[in-house]
């Protein structure tokens, strides 16, 4: 099955948080949602889930009894214990004979079966995260949405939580999930970036890369001319595909030829979405 949004706006008095956003997900995939602060990623999560209603355009998802819903803010119960948690989601979804086992197998793959009698409120971010992902995995989800389970997890966590989501995927769970770092976007099946609750691009991470348009060559200093952003000790500058082209050879930029990775390739769309709408 595939779930998604069509043409979905959501406006908060007066303010604009999506604006005929587009995307689709079918089971047994991952698709990140990946856009800085304000971008309108909760909005869209809680669109997708059906906690808000959309001013225009068209939500198709399952029953709520088969979404699996992560919030923003974690979403476990502080004053339980990791196994309560767990087993209380298990409760509301009458799992009955079926819910030791799997709440079991998320304390397993969670890496949280030491800490089963542990408080959430005791926990380190990143257990909280993925007890919090767990949660929302309990039911087997036919749709999975997650706001931001990375935000502010060390490196290591990171990739546990994407090993989870791996999980829900080859469970057949179709995933949303929102971050904020763009190297995420190479873990997940398909991209969405969202810019002030536009869709700047959407495809595979490495469909993205191969459009980029124009060129990406490497320097010491920032380039006044072009659209330059720094990484590291060098700058990367951009020649659009029309400067790029118009430049005599000799007059290209020096430096070595880059090949762009996602943050040019969302720098670049940025760049181009803010030079239309001046
Ligand atoms: P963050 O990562 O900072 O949470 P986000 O990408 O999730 O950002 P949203 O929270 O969806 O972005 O917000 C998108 C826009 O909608 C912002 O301008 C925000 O201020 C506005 N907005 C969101 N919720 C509401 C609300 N309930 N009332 C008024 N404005 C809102």
């Amino acid at each position: 099955m595939r779930w998604g949004l069509h043409d979905v706006t959501v406006a908060f008095d007066g303010i604009v948080a999506l604006d005929g956003v587009a995307l689709d997900v079918e089971g047994g995939s991952i698709l990140a949602v990946i856009g800085p602060d304000g971008a309108g990623k909760t909005t869209l999560a809680r669109a997708q889930v059906g906690l808000l209603r959309v001013d225009g355009g068209r939500v198709v998802a399952p029953p709520r009894a088969r979404i699996g819903y992560k919030p923003e803010a974690s979403g476990a119960w502080s004053d339980l214990t990791v196994a309560e948690n767990l087993a209380f989601v298990a409760t509301t979804h009458h799992l009955g004979d079926e819910a030791d086992a799997r709440i079991a197998m998320l304390l397993d793959v969670t890496g949280l079966a030491d800490a089963r009698h542990r408080l959430a409120a005791n926990l380190s971010g990143g257990m909280h995260q993925k007890l919090a992902v767990a949660m929302a995995m309990v039911a087997r989800p036919q749709l999975l949405v997650l706001d931001e389970p990375t935000t502010g997890l060390d490196p290591i966590s990171r990739v546990d939580v994407w090993r989870l989501l791996a999980r829900a995927a080859q469970e057949g769970a179709a995933i949303v999930v929102t971050t904020t770092y763009l190297d995420e976007a190479q873990r997940a099946d398909d991209v969405v970036v969202l810019d002030g609750g536009h869709v700047l691009l959407h495809g595979t991470a490495r469909d993205l890369q191969a459009s980029f348009p124009g060129r990406l060559v490497a320097g010491h200093a920032r380039d006044p001319q072009h659209p330059s952003w720094r990484r590291g000790r060098d700058w990367r500058t951009w020649l659009p595909p029309a400067v790029g082209d118009d430049l005599p050879h000799g007059a290209l930029p020096p430096g070595r030829r880059l090949e762009p990775d996602m943050e040019d390739v969302v720098m670049a769309a940025a760049i181009t979405r803010r030079e239309r709408s001046r």
